[in-house]
């Protein structure tokens, strides 16, 4: 492979002598408390991201479909590249509950022992910045950019992007690129970067309830059907104590890791006595050993449950409506919607057509092909700026939109991967040390650097089938 003729020490003095500007900028970003759950702050969100990269020089807009969020598109051109990286972010957050557990204010930006405190900090905010400084320091000390550059920011990413397909589908030539950074990415607790290839797909569903035209007295009991009970069995029927998931045909479509996604599986570390101490258990749910492995196996969660009285003392009462909040995470081949028909009909069957199903959300998995060169890349880069070999993982446990991203243009070059170099985030967003942000704005300049040559051509064979 070629090494392009990036001045990586110029680079990294730049990073160091700016790395206040920027945190200026994520406190800016952070201070905005755009949580999608609940809709709020997301236009003056989108806004100060499209401010961000106008600033740039990007060519800029905010746009939304059907009510959804708005989206966020920027575009820079290189002259000297006809290739184009796609960068996906998204500016929403989680609530920032349970508050008492913040030691400072959740959305204002705070250090303290060596580390910054907001919501948002990290995921995705931070990284967004990191971003920033990478391109920052690419254009004031090589003069423009290796390839060209789109970014795609949204503001549902939290609440499993319901518009973003959509949205894509709209503006479908705006996001032709050849290959994708995803928006965010860690380093294991040796230290090791990791470079990942897929997430789950994500079914999320309401489910509610109402048996009877009000609550009533419990005396009548044995008289009125009560709602919590309907809920907790129809919840009963989806999954037993074994683990097994009940919907017939749930497990038709998962196929097993191919023989490539085998080899990244066992050079994996094992990491399944890390999670067991780190939740107090005594073993993993349902015997598992393998956590990377266990990634290809789909879940039915119940996320919230709710009915009847729960303050404090007693009251007798029998509930009229009951409530709880499902997700599903789906692994290759599953298909969302597939799986809510038969969730839908698997209620039916069982006598529960009463309990009635509002989806929040539809995601397939996202996957990318392990043998694309840019894959290669990645990892030699990552391990290159870590001084320690890349962890490439096939498939994530959570969800984020690869799927829309990737899929309309399989036909038009490589696959979108998913990379960034991150902590892992525990509790309270606690998140990326100064020093952490310095070493992912490099590794984010790195890998610009690195790519230059790889994007005007010598690399990637913009022709080779993904
Ligand atoms: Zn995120």
């Amino acid at each position: 492979m070629s090494t392009p003729a990036v001045d990586f020490a110029a680079l990294d003095r730049y990073i160091h002598d700016h790395i206040r500007d920027w945190m200026e900028e994520l406190g800016v970003l952070c201070a905005v408390p755009s949580v999608s759950a609940r809709h709020e702050a997301i236009q003056p969100c989108a806004e100060a991201v499209a401010d961000l990269l106008s600033r740039r020089g990007f060519k800029t807009s905010v746009t939304s479909v059907d009510g959804g969020h708005p989206v966020v598109l920027g575009h820079a051109s290189a002259p000297d590249s006809a290739r184009t990286m796609l960068f996906y972010n998204h500016y929403d957050v989680q609530p920032p509950e349970p508050l008492p557990l913040w030691e400072s204010p959740p959305f204002e930006l705070t250090e303290r022992d060596g580390a910054v405190y907001a919501r948002g900090a990290k995921d995705d905010k931070g990284e967004l910045v990191a971003r920033l400084a990478a391109i920052d320091a690419l254009r004031a000390v090589m003069g423009g950019y290796p390839c060209q550059l789109t970014w795609l920011v949204e503001g549902e990413e939290e609440i499993g992007s319901p518009h973003l397909p959509a949205w894509i589908e709209k503006h479908r030539a705006d996001v032709q690129a050849d290959a994708a950074i995803w928006e965010e990415g860690q380093i294991d607790e040796d230290g090791r970067p990791i470079v990942r290839l897929g997430a789950r797909g994500l079914l999320y569903v309401d489910l509610s309830v109402k048996t009877i035209a009000r609550d009533a007295h419990s005396g009548a009991a044995n008289l009125l059907p009560n709602a919590a009970w309907r809920m907790a069995w129809a919840l009963a029927s989806i999954k037993g104590p074994d683990g097994r998931i009940r919907i017939p045909g749930f497990y038709d479509a998962v196929r097993k890791p191919t023989p490539a996604e085998e080899a990244m599986l066992s050079r994996l570390p094992n990491t399944s006595e890390n999670t067991r101490r780190e939740f107090g258990l005594d073993r993993l749910l349902d015997g598992v050993t393998d956590v990377e492995r266990a990634y290809f196996t789909p879940t039915a969660n119940i996320a919230g449950i709710g009915a009847g009285y729960q303050g404090a003392g007693s009251k007798t009462v029998i509930p009229s409506q009951a409530m709880a909040k499902m997700d599903f995470r789906l692994v290759p081949d599953q298909d969302p919607i597939d799986i809510l028909e038969k969730l839908r009909e698997h209620l039916r069957a069982e006598g529960f057509d009463g309990v009635k199903i509002d989806v929040l959300a539809a995601q397939p998995p996202g996957l990318t092909d392990p043998d694309a060169p840019i894959v290669r890349l990645t990892a030699e880069v990552a391990g290159e700026v870590y001084g320690k070999p890349a962890l490439i993982v096939p498939l994530t446990g959570g969800t984020t939109p690869m799927y829309p991203v990737h899929h309309p243009r399989r036909a038009c070059g490589e696959p979108r991967r998913r990379l960034g170099f991150e902590e892992s985030s525990p509790l309270a967003e606690r998140v990326h040390e100064a020093g952490r942000f310095r070493e992912r704005g490099q590794a984010h300049r790195q890998a610009l650097g690195s790519l230059r040559g790889q994007m005007k051509g010598e690399g990637l064979d913009q022709s080779s089938p993904s």
